[in-house]
């Protein structure tokens, strides 16, 4: 389990988000520089002649965006630098046509498809800016005589660049929210998904990714001990009570076993009624005094359930970590089998796994 696995919710979707703008601004940049070439070819072999300056923006561009590309793909995390780049030179290059390459006047249509691509993946303030900007060299052009544009013309394209950024702001807020709806469901599925329905504590699943982080080193301590913990003669009360007041039973002990550890323990309900607990940072000695007064706690815990008062009692196996466990399943293994050897000692206690074997301590 790698670490950023463990990012959840908000954080993973916002992660996944940056991702797709990332792959969205390079196929852009891949489509622009397949355009750009297919616009210089026909130059080149002389049968759509560019002017000296169209030549020169073109190549300028095609050369900057095959730059920004390689960036992208060989530094992921660049991906600001890169957009902003990217953005910067494509608005100077559509400007361009405008004050340098007077003929080219319809470049200025570019302006569209950028401003749709910057509120995607800039960001509406952004483009915004873009929008501001591309009027005010519009604008300047036309003053300048550079577009000789009727002013009905020059309303249309400052109006039509007005709609255009207030549709993509819309679509970018509409998208935003639909990826924080998104993010919370991740983050209440991903919850659940560690939960035990009937107890609430961590489930196997969670409690297995929680000592393979633990193995891994992710968390403070990477010394640590499982207790594997199972409800004696459990059967006797479904039998004679019935398979609610057993439900009933194994909630209050939920609570006993939480009420009985440490804050940072981990309780999980592992099984029917087996329950297992990571102890950070102790060792055997450690664990077993907690141990004891889990063991403790439970048996002196009476549950009122099903018009009776019940009572009940736990054994408890123990075993510390260390790296002659090839998995964490093996460490797992080894606090059931002690376990076992506290049923056999005679249930209600507690029995410590390693070299030693058993020591019973009640
Ligand atoms: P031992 O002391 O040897 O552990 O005896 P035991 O009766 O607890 O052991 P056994 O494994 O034979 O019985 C476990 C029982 O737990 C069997 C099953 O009916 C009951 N059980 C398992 N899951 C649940 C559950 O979710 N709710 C209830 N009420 N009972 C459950
Ligand atoms: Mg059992
Ligand atoms: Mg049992």
């Amino acid at each position: 389990m790698r670490s950023d696995r463990t990012l959840i919710g908000k954080a993973y979707v916002a992660s996944e988000a940056i991702a797709l703008r990332r792959r969205f601004l390079m196929t852009i940049i891949s489509f622009g520089l397949a355009w750009g070439a297919v616009m210089q070819v026909p130059a080149m072999l002389g049968i759509a002649p560019l002017g000296a300056a169209q030549t020169r923006n073109n190549l300028l561009f095609l050369i900057l965006s095959a730059g920004v590309l390689a960036m992208l793909w060989r530094w992921p995390r660049s991906f600001g630098v890169g957009a902003v780049a990217y953005f910067t030179a494509a608005f100077v290059y559509v400007s361009a046509a405008q004050f340098l390459v007077v003929e080219d006047q319809l470049r200025m249509l570019l302006y569209f498809p950028l401003i749709g691509a910057v509120f995607l993946i800039v960001g509406n303030v952004g483009a915004w800016f873009t929008i501001l900007a591309a009027i005010a060299v519009f604008v300047t052009a036309r003053l300048m005589g550079l577009i000789p544009v009727s002013p009905l013309a020059v309303s249309t394209f400052v109006f039509t660049l007005g709609v255009t950024g207030a549709f993509f702001e819309a679509f970018s807020r509409q998208m935003t929210r639909t990826l924080d709806t998104i993010a919370r469901q991740n983050e209440a599925l991903e919850a659940a998904a560690k939960k035990d329905h009937l107890t609430h504590l961590l489930n196997l699943r969670a409690f297995r990714e929680s000592m393979q982080a633990h193995v891994d080193g992710l968390r403070p301590d990477s010394r640590f001990s499982v207790a594997f913990i199972d409800v004696d003669h459990f059967k006797a009360i479904n039998d004679r009570h019935g398979h609610a007041v057993g439900d009933a039973m194994l909630v209050a002990l939920a609570d006993t076993l939480k009420g009985a550890v440490r804050k940072r323990d981990e309780v999980a309900r592992i099984g029917g009624e087996e329950f297992a607990v990571l102890l950070p940072g102790a060792d055997l000695a450690e664990a077993a005094v907690i141990a004891e007064r889990m063991r403790a706690a439970v048996a002196a815990t009476r549950v009122e359930a099903g018009g009776t008062t019940l009572g009940g009692t736990v054994s408890i196996g123990l075993a510390a970590y260390d790296s002659s466990f090839d998995t964490i399943d093996a460490l797992l293994h080894a606090a059931d089998a002690a376990m076992y050897e506290a049923k056999k000692g005679g249930r209600n206690r507690v029995a410590l796994a390693g070299p030693a074997a058993i020591s019973p301590t009640a």
